[in-house]
């Protein structure tokens, strides 16, 4: 079956190519898709281009475009279970997971809807009666989405949603692991009546299809998510055309414990925060600040609870988290515990595949714990994004220096995207929030988001916002319009100056 979708049409790749796609919990074979390469991309840039600068969308009123979209929303609503299944098949996440992200998806895409609708611009006062000066929000217009394989429909409808309540055309290309969320996103879009030429859907590998998306004049905006190493890739490559490039980057991301919180629930969210979906979560909290006197109690608990969490597949009932998304996934993460080792942390729990039959045929790792760990370890430092938890102390002679240690510490990383501080101290907690410098701040929680709320990365965590109202705007123009409604001279040149010969 043709997977890219080109101007409205369903196509093969232009040189025939294709991938298997299959399941990472057990290696089942899942769907066969297209797999696009430059001179599809480059067709799907000029389709997209055709349809911004020829075709209805860009002027098609708010209210429409919200209707789209909310008729978007009803279908993923209707074909829920079948969508959280496809994601389910591709990433090996768990199903109940993946229906969860569905219900998150069908809440971005209303947001989208109402925030499209909330304002048309607004009227300056100049002080001059006769002007009328208005500042207009107009679509940015060709956007490259570029999105990663751990929350694939997700991270894409991050992006459509705005971009389309906006009034702009897109090239989409999802992660070539994960692609068929996507396909059918963009058939849906197609079924609820947008038209020809503004969603066209390339799949393939990054290195393939990417530099056309990102460097290809008649695109106006690159927004991706995925890794800082391709982040900075993407930025220099988006650099010769200055197009506008929003990025959402990775994470290492501080989990502070300090002795007056309610351990119980500290512990208990700080198992979610690491090991949900196997840690393959960019907002992962998988790096413990805890405070040196509750360090072994709050420590060895986790070291139980981690040893005893349920691995298995997207339809096992009994599982609590799964796989890693590949082999070469599942070797990085290995090479990233060996490396923490080697410099000296104490490996508490895991660090290990799992042992069974049942995990043969998947890419399973063991939720660890590496305790010991210090701000100059390269497993502090880097991303794993596997189920790893590093562990580190702090400690101070009194409330203030307490605070500074927990900071300090938290602070030490070149990422910024999300970081959490537990305690009972309200004081406490909001003097530690406003000094954390990472995107979002959970205090006594960890993983909750809401679309109405702006989603982003400080330091090497990206550029932008997405969700919110920040995250419309990434996909506006502003422009600013005079309107004199009594056209008089100007007169700064003078006309009839004598001492001047013509
Ligand atoms: P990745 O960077 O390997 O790939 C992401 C996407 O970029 C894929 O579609 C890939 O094909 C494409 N790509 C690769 N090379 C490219 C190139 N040269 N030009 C254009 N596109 C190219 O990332 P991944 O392994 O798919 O995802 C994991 C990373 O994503 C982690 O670092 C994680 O933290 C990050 N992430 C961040 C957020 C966030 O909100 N900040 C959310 C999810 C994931």
């Amino acid at each position: 079956m043709p997977d890219l979708f080109i101007d409205g049409t369903w196509c093969d790749a232009a040189d025939g190519a294709t991938r298997d796609i299959h399941c990472p919990a057990d290696g089942r074979h899942v769907v066969t898709v297209s797999e696009g390469g430059e001179k599809d991309a480059v067709a799907a840039v000029v389709a997209a281009r055709s349809a911004f600068d020829n075709g209805p969308w860009p002027g098609t009123p708010a209210p429409e475009r919200a209707a789209l979209l909310h008729r978007l929303a009803d279908r993923l609503e209707a074909d829920k279970d079948e969508v959280a299944r496809l994601e389910s098949l591709d990433t090996g996440k768990r199903f109940v997971e993946s229906q969860i992200d569905v219900d998150d998806i069908v809440s971005v895409f209303r947001h989208f809807a109402a925030l499209a609708q909330a304002e048309a611009g607004r009227v300056v006062d100049t002080g001059m009666p006769d002007v009328v000066s208005r500042v207009v929000h107009e679509p940015i217009g060709v956007c490259s989405l570029i999105t990663p394989w751990n929350y694939p429909l997700l991270q894409t409808s991050w992006k459509v949603a705005p971009c389309l309540a906006a009034g702009n055309t897109f090239v989409l290309k999802p992660s070539e692991l994960t692609p068929s969320t996507a396909i059918w996103l963009v058939r849906a879009l197609s079924d609820v009546g947008l038209p020809d030429g503004v969603a066209n859907l390339v799949l393939g590998a990054g290195d393939r299809v990417g530099p056309t998306l990102t460097e290809a004049p008649e695109v106006d905006l690159v927004s991706f998510t995925g890794g800082v190493v391709t982040g900075r890739r993407i930025m220099a490559s988006a650099a010769p055309t200055v197009k506008k490039v929003a990025l959402e980057l990775g994470g290492k991301n501080p989990n502070i414990v300090f002795a007056d919180a309610d351990l119980d629930a500290a512990i208990d969210n700080a198992l979610t925060a690491v090991f949900l979906d196997s840690g393959q979560v960019c907002s992962a909290g998988a790096r413990l600040v805890v405070e040196d006197t509750v360090h072994d109690r709050v420590v060895d608990e986790l070291v139980r609870r981690a040893g005893r969490i349920r691995l298995g597949g997207p339809f096992d009932d009994e599982a609590e988290t799964g796989p890693l998304i590949s082999a070469a996934h599942r070797e990085k993460v290995e090479a990233y515990v060996a490396a923490g080792l080697a410099e000296g942390a104490t490996l508490r729990v895991g660090g290990a595949r799992p042992e069974g039959a049942a995990y043969d045929d998947g890419f399973y790792y063991l939720p660890t714990i590496l305790d010991d760990c210090s701000a100059d370890m390269s497993c502090v430092q880097e991303e794993s994004f596997g189920p790893v938890l590093t562990v580190e102390r702090f400690t101070g002679g009194d409330a203030d220096a307490l605070e500074e240690a927990a900071v300090s510490i938290a602070n030490d990383t070149v990422y910024g995207l999300a970081g959490a501080v537990w305690t009972s101290d309200a004081g406490r907690a909001q003097r530690v929030a406003a000094r954390l410098r990472h995107g979002t701040i959970w205090i006594n929680d960890y993983h909750p988001y809401v679309a109405q709320a702006e989603w982003g990365g400080y330091k090497q965590s990206g550029t932008g916002r997405e969700l919110g109202i920040a995250g419309l705007e990434e996909y506006r123009e502003t422009k600013h319009i005079w309107h004199n409604t009594r056209p008089a001279r100007a007169d700064w040149f003078s006309d009839d100056r004598e001492d001047i010969q013509a």
